[in-house]
């Protein structure tokens, strides 16, 4: 047991994150009277989509960005789907531009991520991005989920230089950006990226003073994978059945919360960890690509 565990609050931190972002929307506007704007494209009705995108334009709404939801069939073509960004690419009154993913099977993600221009890929998950990123480019705009991990840590006080960080899965929306994130001057901790080829997983994780788990899988992280007073960040996000509940089940992360948290110096919990912050940092990432584009340095708005 370490007796100072500490739960970093996401629920609290995004909050803190959007009260200061409103505010500095408020200042461009008094002092540019431009409004920040975001335009989400969601595809079918995936019910998770659905509740995501939902969320996505309410909170656009509490800061002061004008969000717009564009809601097509399932069996949009794939040139229709291009044509709707490549005309929001060129509407200079889009700040932001986010595809809201699963796509339907017919159309290929990535080749409409990277059609996005990359000013307004508010996502961060064009091959753009990721380049200016692993560049190290401050131009680069970071991926939401990674994003606010990186926030969670910055507003913990948790330091990450010279650190050891471990980060499970490999996506392009957790496991890759969040690597390059941590391996970044500014993190400047040393990254060990595990996967599904990694054999010696637990021996790696042992050694990490800080872990990110993005793997899909309902309590993948046990307590002899940790280090006494690591540092653990739970990415995931599953269903399990509970009897107890209305709906018939709860969300529980990648993490063994209840056998890993006592060993831990500070853990995200599942839910209201990781999650209210990417949220945020989408609404920051439209805010920072609306003054880019504005020609506005940020500071002068602080
Ligand atoms: P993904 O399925 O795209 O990737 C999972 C990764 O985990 C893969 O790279 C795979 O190599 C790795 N992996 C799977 N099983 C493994 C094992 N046994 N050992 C080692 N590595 C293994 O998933 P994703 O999009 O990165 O999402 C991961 C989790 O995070 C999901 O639960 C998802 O719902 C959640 N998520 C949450 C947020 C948020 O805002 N909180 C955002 C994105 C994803």
């Amino acid at each position: 047991m370490v007796a100072t565990m500490q739960l970093i609050d996401g629920n609290e931190i995004s909050k803190q994150t959007l009260a200061e972002l409103r505010e500095k929307i408020g200042r461009l506007f008094a002092r540019e009277k431009i409004v920040p704007s975001l335009v989400v494209l969601r595809v079918g009705d995936d019910p998770a989509s659905v509740s995501y995108v939902k969320k996505k334009e309410k909170t656009a709404a509490e800061v002061g960005i004008k969000g717009t939801v564009k809601v097509f069939p399932p069996d949009i073509s794939r040139e229709e789907l291009a044509r709707e960004i490549v005309a929001l690419n060129a509407d200079a009154g889009v700040n932001g531009i986010l595809v809201q993913a699963p796509l339907p099977p017919h159309i290929d993600e990535k080749s409409m991520f990277n059609l996005v221009r990359p000013e307004k890929d508010v996502d961060g998950f064009s091959e753009t991005n990721l380049g200016r990123l692993a560049q190290d480019l401050p131009s680069a705009i970071a991926a939401c989920t990674p994003a606010g991990i990186i926030e969670l840590l910055r507003r913990s006080r948790i330091e990450t230089a010279g650190k050891h960080a471990v980060v499970i899965g490999r996506s392009l929306i957790v496991g890759k950006p969040i690597s390059l994130l941590l391996l970044s001057k500014k993190s400047n901790a040393t990254v060990t990226l595990c996967h599904t080829g990694t054999t010696n997983l637990a021996e790696i994780s042992r050694q990490a003073d800080i872990i990110v788990v993005a793997v899909g899988h309902a309590k993948f992280l046990k307590k002899e994978m940790v280090k006494p007073g690591a540092v653990v960040i739970d990415v995931g996000i599953n269903r399990i059945p509970d009897a107890t509940k209305k709906s018939g089940f709860r969300l529980v992360g990648d993490v063994d919360f209840d056998e890993v948290a006592p060993r831990c110096s500070h853990i995200t919990p599942v839910p209201g960890g990781v999650g209210p912050m990417t949220v945020a940092m989408l609404m920051r990432n439209t805010f920072l690509a609306c003054c880019r584009q504005n020609g506005i340095a940020e500071e002068s708005l602080l």
